[in-house]
């Protein structure tokens, strides 16, 4: 990870300070800049001033006059505090359009979170209808009308997934609404955490093709399909079931002529659990806790066959 949970603010999305307005009335900092060049009784030809009579300005003139240290010293008070609210204001604005800006990324890109803090990177954790441009892009592919799942029933889900490499990538996922919110905080739990998940795309970018969605090492959720060499719907058709790094955590099989059925193929190296290796999910582990802490059932523990990379919720 190249950066620690709260620390540093987002200062560096400092803008221009001057765009904004202050908030301190007549301690304006331009009110500031007036009177450090003007005489004592030029002070009362400020706006808020004008309309009083003459002995009124004299009056608030020669009061200020009795008193040019303090003044002063309220004055420079003042105008850091303004200075530090534009700041402030001027970061909040500038992390804003940024967040805005990652949200519009397609999924795998890489950003760069140095320096940000919690809130800002909360932001991108988030949860959404599908809309007209998912439904375009899903329907006929993992997505088809049936009497099992209805659209509205789905969400989907936007993330940040620390990669294998160590960059900060962007993520998302279809889930059933009910399990939306725990697969929100499972993956920024995740990600703080700096746990390696390598890709995590909607099954479009495959086709809809599950195999070939595992062979990427791609994590994923809802499609709308039956159980591999079934016609029973498997979880994922309800968006209650994720698989996280298949490559690494396959599915394993050992058949009644005690031959094994690993998939994706590619990961059979990683069917034996006793051996040692990264991305490897099993009991105890970050990834295993999450899951079950939020109500998940892990596919490596079912006893006739092994899903490793399994996680599901039963019930809608
Ligand atoms: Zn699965």
């Amino acid at each position: 990870m190249r950066w620690k949970k709260g620390t540093g603010m987002i200062l560096s999305l400092c803008l221009c300070a001057a765009a904004f307005g202050t908030s301190c009335g007549k301690h304006s900092a331009k009110g500031q800049e007036e009177r450090a060049g003007s005489q004592p009784g030029e002070l009362a030809k400020e706006p808020e001033d004008a309309a009083g009579g003459p002995s009124e300005e004299q009056g608030q003139a020669d009061g200020r006059q009795d008193k040019p240290a303090e003044q002063g010293l309220e004055d420079l008070r003042c105008q850091e505090e303004t200075a530090a609210d534009q700041d402030a204001q001027t970061a909040l604005a500038g992390a804003s359009s940024k967040i805005a800006e990652i949200k519009e990324l397609p999924s795998y890109s890489i950003v760069d979170m140095a320096g940000w803090d919690e809130t800002s990177v909360h932001a991108l954790f988030y949860a959404q209808e599908i809309s007209d441009e998912i439904y375009a892009k899903i329907n006929g592919c993992s997505y088809r009308q049936n009497e099992d799942i209805a659209l509205s029933e789905l969400r989907y889900l936007r993330v940040l997934h620390m990669g294998m490499d160590g960059e900060t990538r962007v993520g998302e996922l279809i889930v059933h609404e009910s399990v939306s919110q725990d697969i929100l905080e499972i993956m920024e739990a995740l990600y703080w955490a700096g746990y390696p998940i390598e890709k995590m795309r909607l099954v479009e970018y495959y086709e809809g093709d599950d195999v070939k969605s595992m062979e990427d090492n791609n994590t994923s959720a809802f499609n709308y399909r039956a159980i591999a060499g079934t016609d029973k719907r498997s979880n994922h058709s309800y968006g209650m079931a994720i698989d996280i790094n298949p490559l690494y955590n396959p599915y394993v099989k050992v058949r009644s002529d005690g031959s094994v059925m690993v998939s994706p193929q590619s990961g059979s190296r990683y069917a034996d659990r006793e051996t040692d290796f990264p991305y490897k999910i099993e009991r105890g582990g970050l990834c295993y806790n999450l899951f079950v802490e939020h109500g998940f059932t892990w596919g490596g523990d079912w006893s006739s066959v092994k899903d490793y990379q399994h996680f599901e919720k039963s019930g809608t």
